[in-house]
């Protein structure tokens, strides 16, 4: 039996070893993610490798747009391909390229731990199907595992195809895993598996063993669908003559019904989330608590706070369930903590043509973009909250809203428009301005409430009516912003038409 799980001495090293295949995949962001706080937490180093031996299925634009995800989440690296570092190259396909791969399986062949395979496909697939129909794991029957090695170095020379096959050696695996503790394999169940195929691309397991040696890695933290991996990858390192890494197997993302997180759950990837408009930090606050919590029921916290306190022994290893309405919250907390600036530049390509559909002065758009702010979700919403603030609903359209016909509210109506002159107009502020003129619409809103208490008009009275006139509808934007975003010539024609509407 062989173990893995000493405590590897040295700087910590890890890495994040994404497959080019498609566009980052929010469970891979996770893998990063936990990979990121973790070198954080520990001072180390965090390598980036594109694992690109599949080159019918890999490509530059993936490896770009997984790194550009990455950057965008500010999960940055400290090697990589497009930095480089002291264990270059990181890519594999520039490693096998570089007979990093061959000469390793050549290495394991001469000690007898590999050998040439000759079978043709068809009698493996064979092989396969009679295992599955006997109900067992497919296995290679290891009928070219007693070849003598110079007749098989002939016939490799005389230009037969063959693969490199690893010799299982005949003992159970155990992998001590920091989440799940130890989780045993039987040897045999593995099977010779192909550490190097007849075109000289290497297998996944023996690309990453051989890369995550050369690379001193110290801990693999990845998702726990490689667990068995693990178990194949043990007996490479042994092979190899190499103590393995501490292994870490985080839990996969699921959706609400169990099953893993998929397109038929709706967005997966992190393009897709940035598109609907979730900010980077909430996301990566999100992942990071899929399965791990800080403790003490802390729930936001910045990328440093949880590189301080990431602990994988506090990972857990149950499911992580994907909560839209927890990211939703989160996102939510983000949006509303971003200084004005920010929140202008962030919600700028989500709005559009509808500024100047509406043709809002940069004063006008910066006073309802404090107002929608609470309201947001996504910033997505900000198109459709700012066209609502603008843009009214016919008057009588809401049922509540027939209320403006009341006495009350006339005199409301009446008040409010004798005093409209005080009011900014639109071309009078600038953005810069936009915190002053919603303080002089608190105060305009404060006078008015001031004669209506004369008139023992409730201020509650004052507040509805006054919003039904400016929008239409009984609940909506704050009214002091509604006065100074609408600015005075709107405000005063709706009055108007309001009062109009009343008689
Ligand atoms: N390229 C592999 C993947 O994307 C990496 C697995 C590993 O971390 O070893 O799943």
């Amino acid at each position: 039996m062989m173990t893995t799980g000493g405590q590897p001495s040295g700087p910590v090293r890890v890495r994040f070893a994404p497959s080019p295949t498609g566009t980052l995949h929010v469970g891979s962001a996770r893998t990063a993610l936990y990979n990121f706080l973790f070198a954080r937490h520990e001072g180390g180093v965090l390598v980036l490798r594109v694992e690109d031996t599949d080159a019918a299925r890999s490509s530059r634009d993936f490896e770009e747009s997984i790194m550009a995800d990455l950057a965008w989440l500010c999960l940055s690296w400290d090697e990589g391909p497009d930095i480089g570092g002291g264990c270059g190259p990181y890519r594999q396909s520039e490693r096998s390229a570089a007979g990093v791969y061959r000469d390793a399986a050549m290495r394991l062949l001469e000690a007898g731990k590999a050998y040439y395979c000759f079978c043709p496909q068809e009698r493996l697939d064979e092989l396969r199907q009679r295992c599955l129909d006997r109900g067992e794991m497919p296995r290679y029957d290891r009928a070219c595992a007693g070849l003598a090695r110079e007749e098989a170095a002939a016939r490799v020379a005389a230009g037969e195809p063959a693969t490199i096959r690893f010799r299982i050696p005949d003992r159970d695996v155990v992998v001590e895993d920091i989440i799940h503790g130890k989780v045993r394999f039987a040897g045999d169940v593995l099977g010779d598996f192909i550490i190097l195929r007849s075109d000289g691309v290497a297998s996944y397991n023996f690309a990453v063993v051989v890369d995550d040696i050369a690379m001193d890695i110290t801990h693999v933290i990845r998702g726990e669908d490689h667990l068995t991996n693990t178990a194949r990858q043990a007996l490479l390192y042994d092979a190899l003559g190499a103590a393995p890494p501490a292994f870490a197997h985080h839990s996969l993302i699921m959706g609400p019904d169990g099953g893993k997180l998929s397109k038929r759950h709706g967005a997966t990837s992190v393009g897709d989330f940035r598109k609907m408009g979730y900010l980077a930090p909430a996301i990566v606050n999100y992942l990071a608590l899929l399965s791990w919590s800080p403790g003490e029921d802390r729930e936001k916290l910045t990328l440093t706070e949880m590189g301080e306190e990431f602990d994988l022994a506090r990972v857990s290893r149950s499911p992580a369930i994907f909560d839209i309405q927890k990211l939703n919250w989160l996102n939510g907390l983000y949006i509303r903590e971003l200084g004005p600036d920010d929140f202008h530049g962030a919600i700028g390509p989500f709005l559009g043509e509808v500024p100047a559909q509406l043709s809002l002065t940069a004063g006008q758009l910066a006073v309802a973009e404090a107002a929608v702010r609470n309201a947001m979700v996504v910033l997505t919403d900000a198109a459709g909250l700012i066209e609502d603030f603008f843009v009214m609903a016919p008057l009588g359209a809401e049922e509540d809203s027939a209320e403006i016909r009341e006495p009350e509210a006339v005199a409301v109506l009446d008040l409010a428009l004798a005093a409209v002159g005080g009011l900014k107009a639109a071309d009078e502020f600038s953005a810069a301005d936009a915190e002053t003129v919603i303080a002089e619409a608190k105060e305009w809103l404060s006078a008015l409430r001031q004669q209506c208490k004369e008139r023992d008009i409730p201020p509650k009275r004052l507040f509805r009516t006054l919003r039904i006139a400016l929008t239409g509808r009984t609940s909506g934007p704050e009214v002091p912003y509604l006065l100074a975003g609408l600015a005075r010539e709107t405000v005063s024609e709706r009055l108007r038409a309001a009062r109009e509407f009343a008689t």
